[in-house]
This record gives C-alpha cells, sequence and structure tokens, in this order.
C-alpha cells in the first residue's frame, strides 16, 4: 500500500510590521507580529516510482488561476527545497515523490503562500520519511530551524497562533492568544509583489522607524485597540510600486473595515472586521466589482498533519 500522507499550514497578516535599515547580509532586521489566518495551504505526499524525482502539481478553487499557474513546479518551488534540505540533514538519499500543493493563499500576495506550503512539507516529509526509513522525527523547534533556510516566515508557519519575528522575521516568540476572534477580507491584486523588490523600494524611500515593545499587544482586549495599534513599515513601498493600493485600502475602510493595510510586502490588502458576516459583506460587495476578495479567521493553528 502507497503511504499517503497530508499536512497543511496557514497564511498569517503582520499585525505590526516594522523594519529596520538593511544589514551587510542582504536582509532587514524586522519586529514582527504575525497572526496566522484560517486560510491554509494543503501539501499531499505519496511515494513516487523509483527513478521519478519529486513530480509537484499545484491546484486551489479558490484563489484565481493566474496565481496557481504562476507557482513553478520545478526545483525552484519551495516545496521541493525543503525535501531536499530535510533528506540532506537526516543523511538520507532524497526520495521519489509526488506531491500535490492545494492552495488556498494568494501567490506572491504578502501572505506568506510559498512559506507555508514549506512549513506543511516540512511536517509531511518528517512523518513520511520516518514511516520510509524509520528515521527520527524531529520535533517542530528542530523543523523550524531548518524552515529558517528556506524563508524567513516559514518558522512562524510552522508555529502558528500569535507571534513576535523577529531577526529576519524567523526568530520566534510565542505569544498567547488575543481574547477575542478576529476577521478579515483579504483582498488580492490582479498583480504580485516581488517581496526583494518591496525591500529595496523601502530602501529608497529611506523611512525606518523605530522597533516598539510588542508584548504590550496581548494586553489589548478590543477589536478598535488592535486596530489602531496596527502598522506596516513596508506599505508606503509597496504602495510606491502599486500606487492603487491606496485607493483599495480607503474603499475598505469606506466600506466599514476597522483599519485596512498592506499585508507583509503585500499587494493583498489585509482589512480587520468587527464581524464574521460584516466580512462576509463586503468581500461579496468586492468580488460584484470584480476583484478577488477572501475571508478568514485570526488565529489558526501552525503547520499540522491532516492525514496518514
Ligand atoms: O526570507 P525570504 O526568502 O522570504 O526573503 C526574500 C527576500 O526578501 C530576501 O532575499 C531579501 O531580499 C528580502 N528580505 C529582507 N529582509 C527580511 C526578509 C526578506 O530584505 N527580513
Amino acid at each position: 500500500m502507497k503511504t499517503l500522507i497530508r499536512a497543511s499550514a496557514p497564511g498569517k497578516v503582520n499585525l505590526v510590521f516594522e523594519v529596520g535599515a538593511l544589514a551587510s547580509d542582504g536582509y532587514h532586521p524586522v519586529n514582527s507580529l504575525y497572526l496566522a489566518l484560517s486560510l491554509r495551504e494543503e501539501i499531499t505526499i505519496v511515494k513516487g516510482q523509483t527513478g521519478t524525482g519529486i513530480t509537484i502539481y499545484v491546484h486551489g478553487d479558490s484563489i484565481p488561476e493566474r496565481h496557481i499557474a504562476s507557482v513553478p513546479t520545478d526545483q525552484s518551488n519551495l516545496v521541493h527545497k525543503a525535501v531536499l534540505l530535510f533528506a540532506e540533514h537526516i543523511n538520507q538519499p532524497v526520495p521519489d515523490l509526488m506531491v500535490d500543493i492545494n492552495k488556498s493563499i494568494p501567490v506572491a500576495g504578502g501572505m506568506a503562500g510559498g512559506s507555508a506550503d514549506a512549513a506543511a512539507m516540512l511536517v509531511a516529509i518528517n512523518v513520511f520519511m520516518h514511516e520510509q526509513n524509520g528515521t527520527a522525527l524531529l520535533s517542530l523547534d528542530e523543523l523550524a530551524t531548518l524552515g529558517a533556510q528556506l524563508g524567513s516566515d516559514v518558522p512562524f508557519c510552522l508555529y502558528g497562533g500569535l507571534a513576535i519575528g523577529t531577526g529576519r522575521g524567523e526568530i520566534i516568540q510565542e505569544l498567547g492568544n488575543f481574547s477575542f476572534e478576529t476577521n478579515w477580507v483579504l483582498c488580492t491584486n490582479s498583480q504580485g509583489l516581488s517581496t526583494p523588490l518591496v525591500f529595496q523600494a523601502f530602501d529608497e524611500l529611506g523611512v525606518q522607524g523605530s522597533f516598539s515593545d510588542l508584548t504590550e499587544i496581548t494586553k489589548v482586549d478590543s477589536l478598535n485597540d488592535l486596530a489602531m495599534l496596527m502598522k506596516n513599515d513596508l506599505q508606503s513601498a509597496s504602495i510606491s510600486l502599486l500606487p492603487q493600493l491606496e485607493e483599495l485600502i480607503a474603499q475598505l475602510e469606506d466600506l466599514g473595515a476597522l483599519r485596512a493595510m498592506v499585508s507583509g510586502s503585500g499587494p493583498t490588502i489585509a482589512a480587520l472586521f468587527e464581524t464574521e458576516a460584516k466580512a462576509n459583506e463586503v468581500a461579496a460587495v468586492l468580488r460584484d466589482k470584480g476583484l478577488v476578495a477572501l475571508t478568514a479567521k485570526g488565529e489558526s493553528a501552525g503547520a499540522r498533519l491532516e492525514a496518514k
């Protein structure tokens, strides 16, 4: 019988994203408050025929076809890199695998879709290698250390929930949950934004802010207070590359968002609403206007095994 393993991992918004000056390693130090959303990527793996390598299929019903088509299925896909890194780390040959990626998170949208794929794959391949080859299971912290080599957001996608990310975003301090639920509308743009280009635009604008104590946020006990604390130092850089984002933010706030903001490096706009019903209503209004709008809740669990 073929072993089938399925794992999922959440996308994120940065409720606070403070960014410092470019460092000599090519990265910017950040002080980030991450929130995992109920939009989750799902990775399914089965053993492939001997010698066929890693074959990747990508699909997803809730995001536009052009997003799906833009995901590479070769060795540049983070999921492929995750398998190679994991096999090297545990000193095992790279397995032949058929990989199915079921995407729910907009691609190149600033919501860590690719990082969630990598996080889900790390969870899946950990179990796969254990079952196929009898290798020892790595702990979540060990997976996060590996994940940091794949992308700055991968460790958070493994832990999920609400957390502070420092360093490049990969050093995670888990926080307790909010005492309330958050309801979001995520409005994607027809164009994606490249994270490095947004950071470059940020450098050119020269607008680094200071870092605040994000642990204070756990004391927030109302959506209105949270809305007031939300900030993203990359927002003006994203808007400089896609000026129409400014109008979309204003439109979402006119439609009743407590706060609308660029998510991470963008261009997805994350808008916080008071209730699920209001978020659904606004998403429907935006869809009627031809925009792609998804709804999600925070907080969501980190990467986890769904089936085996
Ligand atoms: O870590 P990740 O692969 O997602 O980063 C993609 C690119 O984004 C990096 O190569 C770098 O140019 C930029 N980046 C940055 N500072 C960070 C995170 C990412 O400059 N903290």
